[in-house]
């Protein structure tokens, strides 16, 4: 696969036209970032290890039924995959509290969810990728109805594939970040699942196996990485 000119760098990859208009080479990067981009540095093999545990989750989720932009792997860090329209509106599903949601309803973290909450992101740097609700999405034109329903269902599809299988290995789901695009006037996952956009807590000791390592300075950034990729290797093969 030939690699063609850059067409967009973001924080974390890079996207690379190829020959087929159709197709998009996404480059994963060491950098990592946090708190709106404040926060800037590297975690050496970051991009070998999102790469390869995107790869085995959007696999995973094929299997369970779920399509996705993922095409083919290309080399350690790169894989090859569908150029589509990515919807400016991040879905995140919670299962566990943490984070921004502790602070915003005051509740304690750790709380498991009887159901799974979804939430939306607009996806936009300038105005820090703020909350919104169904409304917001639809008359800022973000998403059809029809679009931002498949969105979330999609997600929580997703969540339960995630959930069970993470699970299996001996990790609870905390909650993780989606990004969809428009292909062939479909609603497509795309972008990553790795531990930049999910939080994973080893259970009983609840130990942050995710970028919270870095966001937080825990320590061990680069072991906890490779970790992940060897819990989620070992299962998948
Ligand atoms: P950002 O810093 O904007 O989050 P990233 O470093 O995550 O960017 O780079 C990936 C960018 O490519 C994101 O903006 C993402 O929405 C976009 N993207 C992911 N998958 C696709 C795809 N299949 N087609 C087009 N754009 C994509
Ligand atoms: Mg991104």
């Amino acid at each position: 696969m030939e690699k063609g000119e850059k067409l967009y760098e973001g924080k974390a990859k890079i996207l690379y036209l190829t020959e087929n208009p159709e197709q998009l080479i996404q480059h994963f990067k060491d950098d990592a970032t946090a708190f709106d981009g404040l926060k800037k540095g590297t975690i050496q093999g970051k991009g070998v290890v999102n790469n390869q545990i995107s790869i085995t989750l959007f696999n995973l989720l094929k299997k369970r039924g779920i399509k996705s932009h993922f095409e083919e792997q290309l080399s350690d860090n790169e894989m090859l995959v569908k150029r589509v329209e990515i919807m400016p509106v991040e879905v995140v599903v919670r299962l566990v509290s943490t984070g921004s949601l502790c602070k915003r309803y005051g509740i304690q973290e750790g709380l498991t969810f009887a159901k799974p909450i979804v939430e939306l992101y607009y996806k936009n740097d300038q105005l820090h990728d703020p909350l919104m609700n169904d409304d917001h999405v639809l008359t800022l034109g973000l998403a059809t109805a029809a679009e931002l329903a498949q969105m979330k269902q999609q997600a929580l599809q997703v969540s339960a594939i995630l959930r069970e299988f993470f699970d299996s290995i001996g990790i609870d789901l905390v909650d993780f970040k989606l990004e969809f695009g428009r292909y062939q006037g479909q609603i497509l996952l795309a972008d990553e699942i790795s531990p930049d956009t999910c939080r994973f807590w080893e259970k009983g000791t609840h130990r942050k196996l995710d970028k919270d390592r870095f966001r937080q300075d825990l320590g061990d950034v680069e072991k906890t990485y490779q970790e992940m990729l060897q819990r989620i290797g070992a299962k998948a093969t």
